[in-house]
């Protein structure tokens, strides 16, 4: 579709059929972006004693916790939120119902995400919180040339049941998308997908890091033309972005590769700009840092959010798990907090039993390197069997040759073996594809359920 049309004729009538003012938050944060940090803070402050002050005095959860605190749930403020207690997915579960707030059914949406512990998370999101996520994420598209209505390539899940099919379709055909299933491995189904991104000419692509990897690799190998293609950006998602699947990525679709991070929960929370720093959406969010240093990142701390619109579930102080490493005022100029590195994705570490502590960097590094031997191994998943032993899935990767998969497996077995100083104990199968979660995602680490998670 024509990305004018999709924009004005499409997108922008149904935003506004559903009470959603993306276009008007949008041009709002275009302009917020390049207020002074005081300024962002100010307005944060603004927006946080808003946020407290309706969960305090709407749900029964934080009334509950504000009195706890000695607080008045009407009289609440910003500077009080350090008060309250943060609040974990398991407590988000447990809760239900006292999360949230009486509001009519037709001002919120559901939005279910996929749990660490395969618990999913459910939560309401009024119209405003569903615009304002929608409107910071074009704010940052933006930054990489894309403008609603472009059309995308979207390397993602396919939703299993008939019902859910069409409800996508319809929400496809507005955003003026294309979907790859991430499903489909096959080579065939890839050859179909370049000849579907040469025939329908998006603007961009979006996905899972895997599966954007997983069809640069093979373009390259079957030395398809895809940077032909005139794809402007790639952003990926969702999964940990290594330098290697970022080059892979770029090189494949002849175009710049850019990390958004985020959680399901509160949506968008960091976007790369074009100086390489992740930016905080912090129209929406209220973010603290909590230090948790490790030997290589003595600044790395870990991310507790608050959502300041979501006026349906509100979420105040939300761990979300993952680490973070902040970085100075970026040179592009925008306000907006910068971040470096972003890792430790929530469920991406292993912890064996004297306490130790695996990220998935560490898994990463490991494969990475293995590649880097020339090793012939396309994808490896590390599954926890049990306290301190782990099993390695590896699907073989040119040269494919019978028992290379395997030695490359027992490679990093070993090496892993090596680096966790005994701590890890690991076995080795070779399959034809890794198994993906009921979203498409693919995840690096397999852990066990944890209590506390
Ligand atoms: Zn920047």
């Amino acid at each position: 579709m024509n990305p004018w049309l999709a924009r004005n004729l499409v997108y922008r009538p149904a935003t506004w059929l559903r009470g959603e003012p993306v276009f008007r938050l949008l041009r709002e944060y275009e302009a917020s972006q390049w207020w002074s940090a005081e300024r962002i803070a100010t307005a944060q402050e603004a927006a946080l004693t808003r946020i407290l002050r309706h969960a305090a005095t709407q749900t029964a959860h934080y009334a509950d916790a504000a009195r706890a605190a000695g607080l008045d749930p009407a009289r609440i403020s910003a500077e009080d939120l350090e008060k309250l207690p943060r609040l974990s997915k398991a407590e988000l579960v447990a809760e239900g119902e006292r999360m949230h707030a009486p509001l009519t059914a037709w001002r919120t949406s559901w939005k279910t995400t996929g749990g660490s512990t395969g618990v999913a998370v459910r939560l309401r999101k009024d119209r405003f919180a569903t615009a304002a996520e929608q409107a910071a994420s074009w704010r940052s598209y933006a930054w990489y040339g894309i403008r609603p209505g472009d059309r995308q390539a979207r390397f993602w899940g396919m939703p299993q049941t008939a019902k859910a099919r069409l409800r996508f379709a319809g929400i496809d055909f507005v955003l003026n998308r294309d979907r790859f299933s991430a499903f489909a491995f096959r080579r065939e189904d890839l050859r179909g997908y370049f000849e579907r991104v040469r025939r329908t000419r998006p603007v961009w692509a979006y996905g899972y890091v895997s599966m954007l990897a997983q069809f640069a690799q093979y373009c390259l190998e079957e030395s398809l033309p895809l940077a032909s293609v005139g794809i402007r950006a790639v952003v990926a998602t969702s999964e940990v972005l290594s330098a290697a699947d970022r080059a892979l990525v770029s090189r494949a679709f002849g175009a710049p590769v850019y990390d958004e991070y985020g959680c399901g929960e509160v949506g968008a929370v960091l976007y790369e700009c074009e100086r390489g720093s992740r930016h905080l959406m912090a129209e929406n969010l209220f973010v603290e840092l909590v230090a948790d240093p490790t030997p290589d990142e003595p600044q790395a701390a870990r991310l507790v959010v608050t959502d300041l619109h979501n006026r349906a579930t509100p979420l105040l102080r939300y761990e979300i798990g993952d680490r973070v490493v902040p970085a100075a005022a970026c040179g592009c100029g925008r306000g907006l907090p910068a971040f470096g590195a972003v890792f430790g994705r929530a469920y991406d570490f292993i912890e064996t039993s004297d306490g130790t502590r695996y990220h998935g960097e560490f898994f990463l590094y490991v494969l990475e390197s293995a590649r880097e031997r020339g090793l012939a191994i396309r994808q490896a998943q590390f599954e926890e069997l049990a306290p301190d032993r782990l099993r390695i899935r590896v699907v073989a990767g040119p040269p494919e040759a019978p028992g290379e998969a395997r030695k490359a497996g027992e490679w990093m077995a070993r090496e892993l073996e090596r680096r966790s100083g005994g701590r890890l104990r690991m076995e080795v199968q070779e399959v034809p594809d890794l198994e993906r979660e009921a979203s498409g995602k693919l995840r690096l680490i397999r852990a066990r359920q944890r209590p506390s998670a």
